[in-house]
């Protein structure tokens, strides 16, 4: 028997009634509230658009009159065909992978997971030393190691997908120690510092199952036959190592600029795609506070603002990207000598500053006048030698980033004083960021910030930074797949997530994992 549930949509809820949702119903079906048997919550945004800003929520009701029944939601299961002896390795550790791993465990099929970067606790002592000693391991870092780029972020999960399997992802997460309030958030986040412990659960979980996990192993040659995949070669401590595969789910995130490099010269289909460039700017969370939700700034029950902003300037879009409230700007280079910049925060969102990163659409023909797909990793590199360069005027300043006081860089010149604070490591050196990125984009966001300044009153301040430079939004390459997910060139290759161009995100890329596992599990290899 069906429960006899009612949906409400759309209701609005002062900041402090979120408690009482029992009344809220009652009210919105004109019952009285000993009525309503129960309440769930089933999605909640915030309304800041007014002068006081309001949940609006979305809520499940049953009353006393309704047939009892206890709503379920449905497991996802996914039909497998006999894999048999079919070596299936998936290489990459972020989201992508991992949740590939976690549909072969659901299945009972055995599979191996490749990370070149180290296990959490490794990958903790070795990505501090960027932040707190200016050495880089290029091996593992803050986008390099298990849970890839997605460990140290914001850990925002909002996604514009529209897919079943986001909500899977969500419910895995719960299921792994995430708080459920990420079930009914309209904007779920979770934080680098509760992100850590639900990977570690995730990890234990794989391994009772069966997935061989194998860190400090790099992927770096395919052992194809005709045109099919045979093999992978590895490099971990113990030396180089063919390992027998007939699936290879390529999952690798777009840092790893040395795997599309020999992936290009093994005639894999690859393309340059659109992405975007900039930097990120840092701002008193106070102040975008005040701006955002105004007398309701510091409310105990909403927390941090956000903000997302965007124009067209000539012809380019530029956004703010990756907004993470109360977060920290961190140093997220893969190669030495070399400085781009990210975003991350604790589930608490508590520090004293909002980044978000200032971005413009950069297309092929910016990048890759000759059309081939490595020319976006050189245009890369460029911005980012110079960000280094530029950020380390001494031997000693090594991974310093360059900055400017955002109302200088509006009016097209360096500063050389900063605001006292700033939240990010190493250190900030006063500088022009707007010399670091190619003029166009310094140019598009220059005049964009001015009409950020209109939508956001006192968003251009002195008191905010420019920190350069943001260079991988996402990824500059497409490797091409076919209907099947498979690489046209290399049968047996499933270029998978963000690295291969399929998705943007922690929940984008972990729900192309899932899809491409799927897939796998569905139909066989061949
Ligand atoms: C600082 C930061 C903050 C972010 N914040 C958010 C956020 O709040 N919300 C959001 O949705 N997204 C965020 N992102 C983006 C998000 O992390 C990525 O979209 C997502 O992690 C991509 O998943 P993936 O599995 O495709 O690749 P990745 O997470 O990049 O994982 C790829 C893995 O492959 C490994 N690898 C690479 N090459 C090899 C090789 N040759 N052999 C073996 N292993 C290899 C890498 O070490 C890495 O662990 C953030 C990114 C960063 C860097």
């Amino acid at each position: 028997m069906r429960a006899a549930m009612r949906t409400l949509t759309g209701i609005t809820v002062e900041l402090d009634a979120l408690d009482d949702l029992r009344r809220v119903a009652a009210r919105a079906l004109g019952v009285a509230p000993d009525d309503v048997r129960s309440v769930s919550l089933a999605r909640r945004s915030l309304d800041a658009r007014g002068r006081r800003p309001r949940w609006v929520v979305t809520v499940h009701v049953w009353l006393h009159s309704d047939p009892s029944d206890v709503a379920t939601e449905a497991p996802n299961l996914v039909p497998t065909v006999g894999l048999g002896a079919t070596r299936v390795v998936i290489v990459g550790s972020g989201p992508a992978g991992l949740f590939a791993a976690l549909r072969f465990a659901d299945a009972g099929v055995p599979c191996v997971l490749i990370e070149r970067g180290g296990a959490l606790r490794d990958r903790h002592r070795r990505a501090r030393t960027l932040r707190a000693e200016r050495v880089l391991d290029p091996e593992c870092n803050l986008c390099y190691g298990e849970g890839g780029a997605g460990t140290y972020s914001d850990g925002k999960l909002y996604t514009r997908k529209h897919d079943p399997r986001v909500r899977d992802v969500y419910r895995r997460l719960v299921e792994f120690g995430a708080d459920p309030a990420i079930l009914v958030d309209a904007h779920p986040h979770v934080g680098t510092n509760e992100l850590i412990p639900v990977l570690a659960a995730l990890h234990d979980f794989l391994v009772e199952r069966g997935v061989a996990l194998r860190f400090d192993t790099r992927l770096d040659g395919l052992a194809l036959v005709q045109g099919r995949v045979v093999g992978v070669h590895l490099r971990s401590p113990g030396g180089p190592e063919l390992l027998p595969a007939d699936a290879v789910i390529l999952a690798t995130g777009h840092s790893a600029r040395d795997t599309y490099t020999w992936l290009a010269a093994a005639g894999v289909a690859m393309q340059p795609k659109p992405f975007a460039v900039g930097a990120r700017v840092e701002h008193p969370q106070a102040l975008i506070d005040r701006i955002q939700l105004g007398a309701m700034a510091g409310h105990p029950s909403v927390g941090a603002a956000e903000y997302f902003l965007t124009c067209q300037v000539g012809g380019r879009g530029v956004y703010s990207f990756c907004m993470c409230p109360g977060g920290f700007v961190i140093p997220t280079p893969t190669e030495p000598g070399r400085l781009n910049v990210n975003g991350m925060s604790n589930a608490s969102r508590g520090n004293h500053f909002a980044n978000a990163a200032l971005v413009v659409t950069v297309t092929p023909e910016d990048f890759a006048p000759t059309g081939r797909a490595l020319e976006g990793l050189e245009f890369q590199r460029r911005i980012e030698t110079r960000a280094f360069e530029a950020g380390a005027t001494d031997v000693t300043r090594a991974y310093s980033a360059p900055a400017t006081r955002l109302t200088d860089f509006v009016a097209g010149r360096g500063s050389t004083t900063l605001p006292e604070r700033t939240s990010y490591r190493p250190s900030l050196t006063p500088s022009d960021a707007g010399t670091v990125l190619p003029e166009a984009v310094t140019r598009a966001i220059r005049e964009a910030i001015g009409t950020f300044d209109r939508k956001m009153r006192g968003y251009l301040t002195d008191e905010a930074v420019i920190i350069a430079a943001e260079t991988t939004t996402s990824s500059p390459i497409r490797l091409l797949r076919d209907d099947g997910y498979e690489s046209p060139t290399a049968r047996g290759l499933f270029p998978t997530g963000e690295g291969a161009g399929y998705a943007g995100g922690i929940v984008s890329s972990a729900i192309d994992g899932m899809v491409v596992a799927e897939r796998i599990l569905a139909q066989g290899v061949g």
